[in-house]
């Protein structure tokens, strides 16, 4: 397996390989670029067919996070780590712990936090040998309501706040009667939806599993389809909050909406898709920038600033997309490849 000639090597800082016999332990970390700071980024424990598979994706998601954090002009870099197993079947508190023993042999150079597969308990049992954690502890929240860790109400609040920047920007309304079709109603998409129905815009919305969607119905008077029609409707945004690729070769064909912002990963299929959106005249609201709202929460309170600074940090989503849709406008070029460049000027040196 090469890692130096690996497509997405990207001059990745340090790729680290850790075993550990005794749990069963295997994982990598990857840390793509600290020149702001440390690399922060998430834990992911995923049943990879092999290790090819998991190197691909922790040097992905690794660069993603620089990227993610210059643009929301944090002083972190960007890192991952993923662990090679089925998170159901295969980890033990022991595991965790070696995990933890390996971020510290990182030297600090690596933050970890919860990923899919990880949860909070699994980065306390890190914690018992390693500072370098985040994710473990909230003393606020953005709105000044009660803590508990979870970064998601500061994320939904930044979507939130990017979506109706973006509608303001393509077609120069605030959200009152804005069709707003949502797919996926988890941690992040159910508050977007609630943010969004106290705004007066109208749902249609979507999730595999029927719980989000009633409640949805019942408490936002939500209109909710089946999972494979939400990209067919006639609706003025589409707000992905779910898996990735949402935007593919398939669905781009069959998106009506004018405007593409919700918070899902990696929502192009393929970074070329953005060029098609922009001809389609479909303003995108890139994910990493429109979708920061967790990583600022996480690093307020690593600095121990307070919940208006955080507030404040997160509405600032809004003017990082404007900043993007105007070059785009200017430059002629699609706002993914527009918010690259930027966060290329604040993170490279
Ligand atoms: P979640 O797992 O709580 O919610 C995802 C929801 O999408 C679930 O309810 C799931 O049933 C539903 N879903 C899955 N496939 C679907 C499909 N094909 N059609 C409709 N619904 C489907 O996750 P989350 O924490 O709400 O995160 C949502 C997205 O936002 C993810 O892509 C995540 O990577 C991204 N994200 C989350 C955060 C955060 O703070 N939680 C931060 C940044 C990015």
């Amino acid at each position: 397996m090469s890692v130096f000639d690996h497509k997405e090597f990207d001059n990745h800082e340090q790729v680290a390989f850790f075993s550990d016999k005794a749990s069963g332990l295997k994982a990598i970390i990857a840390v793509h670029n600290t020149n702001l700071g440390p690399s922060l980024g998430g834990c992911r424990m995923w049943p990879y067919a092999n290790s090819e598979e998991a190197l691909n994706d922790v040097l992905r998601l690794s660069r993603g996070m620089t990227y993610k954090a210059a643009m929301a002009e944090l002083k972190l870099g960007g890192g991952k780590s993923v662990i090679l197993g089925d998170p159901r079947l295969h980890k033990t508190p022991e595991m965790m712990q070696a995990m933890g023993r390996f971020v510290e042999q990182v030297g600090g150079r690596y933050i970890t936090a919860e990923d899919s597969g990880i949860a909070v308990s699994d980065i306390q049992l890190m914690a018992q040998n390693t500072q370098h954690v985040s994710g473990i502890s909230a003393k606020y929240r953005y709105d000044g309501g009660e803590a508990d860790g979870n970064p998601a109400p500061s994320t939904a609040y930044g979507v939130f706040v990017g979506l109706r920047a973006s509608v303001e920007y393509a077609l120069k309304t605030d959200l009152k009667g804005v069709r707003v079709a949502v797919q996926g109603l988890g941690h992040v998409g159910f508050r977007l939806a609630k943010h969004l129905h106290e705004h007066g815009a109208e749902l249609i919305v979507t999730d595999i599993y029927p719980q989000g969607v009633e409640k949805a119905v019942e408490e936002f008077g939500a209109t909710a389809v089946h999972p494979d029609e939400i990209f067919d409707l006639d609706v003025d945004v589409y707000a992905p909050c779910a898996m990735g690729a949402s935007v593919n070769q398939d669905t781009i064909r069959r998106i009506k909406a004018k405007v593409i912002a919700g918070a899902a990963n990696n929502q192009l299929a393929e970074e070329s898709l953005g060029e098609v959106l922009r001809q389609k005249g479909v303003l995108y609201a890139p994910d990493y920038v429109i979708n920061a709202g967790g990583v600022i929460d996480i690093y307020h309170q690593r600095i121990l600033s307070t919940a208006q600074a955080m507030r404040s940090h997160i509405e600032g989503i809004a003017d990082n997309l404007t900043e993007i849709y105007n070059r785009s406008s200017q430059q002629g070029l699609p706002t993914n490849v527009v918010s690259n460049k930027i966060a290329e000027e604040r993170f490279k040196k």
